[in-house]
């Protein structure tokens, strides 16, 4: 039987998806309404009807039952209550895959497999909470991978020639700005360091504009502008008026007052500039992490819509000192690398010939984007209390897949218990308040035996960005496991998707 590959983009504000074809070309798929992309809107029309995409889109911020932006909060315990029922963040994202995999099988046919991508700075339970809202939409979801690689793996496909040496990848969307420094060789793709800043993107410039527009409106008119008169909605349309317009002419018309007001593209520039100057620092940041300059750097791949932006374009070209690329539609990169990776990482009995050739050309290798560890008692040479710190296993950077082991000891006699723990940072912590603990268990020890007895911790971390722990008592061969991955059901989504109708 035929497979049918998808790649899905689960983005902030928009997502899409995107199919492997039987030539191995990989190509978006257009959603009920028409659309490449599929904002990632949900809508509640009542107990079990929901609207998700450019109609939710419309009354988002205006009608109380309708949310956006929960990619955010993903892996948070964060709860949106409609009509007396509580959502997460996991069962709003799994409405909107219910949607793309809807739209898509509409005329291709039942999904076989699908690759969901990530943020490559998503905290471990961010990672988990989208395999569940994968699995909650009823797709079948092995593999997952980071939004850079996944553009990076478009990139390498569609550029055609061999690609050798360290790109940029430079991913600008509507919620989260992603920075990721890659190497190229040959077929090899190799993720040397990313970063981020995760609440910053379009949506924050679609905001800046509503304040101009609200102080211009309270400037003619003396009165404050209510939110519904001019949305969110509204200001998305006006700025990308200004990506290619030096002004823009907005109309109000509120019981407040008519008006017509007039927005020059500079002066939304310079609304916008901190938080331009904030992703200029984090591109300097992400070289210097790795001791690269500007100068190592072949190609700047511009990825994500904002990048649209003049202005944006314009700070890269500074912070680079180099022109930057863009290749087909900035928001399609993430979606069409992913339906290529689905192959990669699917059986190759599954795969037609030309599908087989097509991926045949990469070959991906992916690193940790966080410092992961366990607390541990130091002991202190001159008290006999000992501190309780962070110690560091698998490192930010680390190639995966990966694993590490390291020793430690029991502390007293007849000591019958140790606190098993990992925690993760973005950088290199000792100080337990500083750090995220991400799982806690205990081991327990047989009794009556010396103290300094051996612990073995290990941690291993694989390329489907997930993590097993293991703490090992090597005497009694007792243990303790997790395994920080799509088995683990920390996370739960508390609705039944098919009690929903999704459009
Ligand atoms: P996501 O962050 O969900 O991955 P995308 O990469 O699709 O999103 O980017 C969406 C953002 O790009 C939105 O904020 C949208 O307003 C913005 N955008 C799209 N086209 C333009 C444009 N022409 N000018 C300015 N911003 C744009
Ligand atoms: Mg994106």
């Amino acid at each position: 039987m035929m497979s049918n590959l998808v790649g899905i983009d689960l983005g902030t504000t928009y997502s899409a998806i995107s199919r492997l074809d039987d030539n191995g070309n990989p190509e978006i798929i257009d959603n009920s309404e028409g659309q490449n992309i599929t904002p990632s809107i949900v809508s509640f029309e009542n107990e079990s009807n929901v609207i998700v995409g450019n109609v939710a889109m419309q009354i988002y911020g205006v009608d109380e039952n309708t949310f956006g932006r929960f990619k955010r909060e993903m892996g948070t315990d964060k709860e949106y209550l409609v009509f007396d029922k509580k959502y997460n963040p996991v069962s709003l994202s799994s409405f909107v895959l219910k949607k793309l995999k809807e739209d898509c099988e509409k005329n291709h046919g039942a999904i076989s497999e699908a690759v969901v991508t990530i943020p490559a700075n998503f905290a471990n339970e961010a990672r988990e909470a989208t395999l569940i809202a994968a699995k909650t939409a009823g797709l079948s979801v092995k593999n997952i991978i980071n939004e850079p690689t996944a553009a990076a793996l478009y990139y390498a496909y569609s550029s055609g020639e061999e690609l050798n040496g360290i790109y940029a990848i430079y991913d600008l969307g509507g919620g989260t700005f992603d920075i990721s420094i890659i190497k190229v060789k040959g077929s090899d793709i190799e993720v040397l360091n990313s970063d981020g800043v995760s609440r910053l993107g379009g949506d924050d410039f679609d905001n800046k504009l509503i304040e101009i527009v609200m102080k211009k409106f309270k400037k003619q008119t003396g009165k404050e502008l209510d939110p519904e008169d001019f949305t969110k909605n509204d200001a998305e349309i006006h700025k990308k008026t200004l990506s290619s317009r030096d002004k823009t002419k907005i109309r109000i018309s509120s019981t407040k007052g008519r008006v017509v007001l007039e927005v020059t593209k500079e002066e939304f520039e310079n609304s916008i500039s901190r938080l331009i100057a904030q992703t200029e620092i984090t591109c300097e940041n992400v070289l210097d992490e790795i001791k690269k300059s500007v100068n190592d750097l072949n190609e700047i791949i511009l990825v994500g819509g904002s990048t649209r932006m003049p202005s944006i374009v314009k700070s890269v070209e500074k912070v680079f000192k180099k022109k930057p690329k863009t290749f087909g539609n900035p928001d399609e990169a993430v979606a069409l690398g992913a339906a290529l990776y689905v192959a990669y990482k699917s059986d190759p009995s599954n795969l037609t010939p030309l599908q087989k050739r097509a991926i045949s050309k990469v070959n991906i290798s992916d690193v940790t984007t966080k410092f992961f560890g366990t607390s541990v008692v130091k002991m202190n040479s001159e008290e006999s209390e000992g501190l309780v710190q962070n110690d560091i296993l698998i490192r930010k950077g680390e190639k995966l897949p990966c694993s590490i082991t390291k020793d430690y000891a029991t502390i007293v006699e007849n000591q019958t218990r140790i606190d098993c723990d990992v925690t993760e940072s973005n950088v290199e912590e000792k100080e337990l308040d500083f750090v995220k603990k991400i799982w806690e268990g205990k081991l327990d020890l047989p009794p009556g035996r010396p103290a300094n007895q051996q612990i073995k911790v290990t941690f291993s971390y694989d390329e489907n960005q997930t993590m097993k722990c293991s703490f090992v008592d090597v005497e009694s061969n007792k243990k303790t496991e997790i395994n920080l991955s799509l088995d683990n059901e920390n996370i739960q989504t508390d609705i039944d998707i098919n009690d929903f109708k999704v459009d």
